[in-house]
């Protein structure tokens, strides 16, 4: 009954979050919120904000990063990622920001976790977190290097949480100057997502 109800009020939330248009007057674009995943998802997996392709398809991790991310990293299925109840998919920013003058995307608009995220975040009954990119990791541990984070496993809400470099293909000389990273780290973590989605059963 509880996690209906929290199904409901979540549902209503991402109803609101799929209207806003707050930051439209900022990115000089009409805003594309992309969000998935149900209130009993297993993991929550809090990123920095879509990219332009996500922007495009509105499927959240429809790209490079993402492919690198499920076959490379997590080990798993594109139908065990697309599942709303294995993953609860978001971002600081539900919405891609666009292009900075320097050519990268831009940092997302704070305003959208203050709006939305913490709301999100109690309505998800989780079981770990898994957070990507420096900007995540910055707003959750404040002052701490993402190159210590990645290799720690850390607590949010009291809840096991991973952190994950942004596997962006830009970031390759992070990898290549880590690869303890990849040998070892993200065989843990794929075993931690394995393990929370019954990977052999059905979750
Ligand atoms: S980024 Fe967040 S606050 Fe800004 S328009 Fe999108 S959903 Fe709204």
């Amino acid at each position: 009954m509880k996690q209906k109800k929290k199904q409901m009020e979540l549902v209503q939330l991402q109803n609101q979050i799929l209207q806003c248009r707050l930051c439209q007057e900022d990115f000089g674009f009409e805003p594309h919120p992309v969000i998935q995943g149900n209130s009993g998802a297993k993991i929550m997996q809090i990123s920095q904000a879509p990219s332009k392709k996500v922007h495009e398809t509105g499927r959240p991790f429809d790209d490079a990063s993402g492919k690198k991310l499920r076959k490379e990293w997590y080990g798993i299925s594109d139908e065990d990622f697309y599942n709303p109840n294995c993953f609860y998919i978001v971002s600081m920013a539900h919405c891609y920001p666009g292009k900075s003058p320097n050519g990268g995307d831009r940092r997302p608009p704070k305003i959208c976790s203050r709006q939305w995220l913490l709301k999100e975040m109690s309505l998800v009954e989780n079981e770990i977190y898994i957070i990507i990119g420096s900007y995540a990791a910055e707003f959750f541990f404040p002052g701490q290097k993402i190159t210590a984070l990645a290799f720690e496993n850390k607590q949010i809400n009291g809840k096991p949480a991973y952190i994950l470099p942004h596997p962006s293909p830009l970031n390759m000389k992070w990898f290549k100057d880590y690869p303890e990273f990849t040998n070892t780290r993200v065989l843990e973590i794929r075993k931690a997502v394995h393990q929370v989605l019954g990977i052999s059963e059905s979750c």
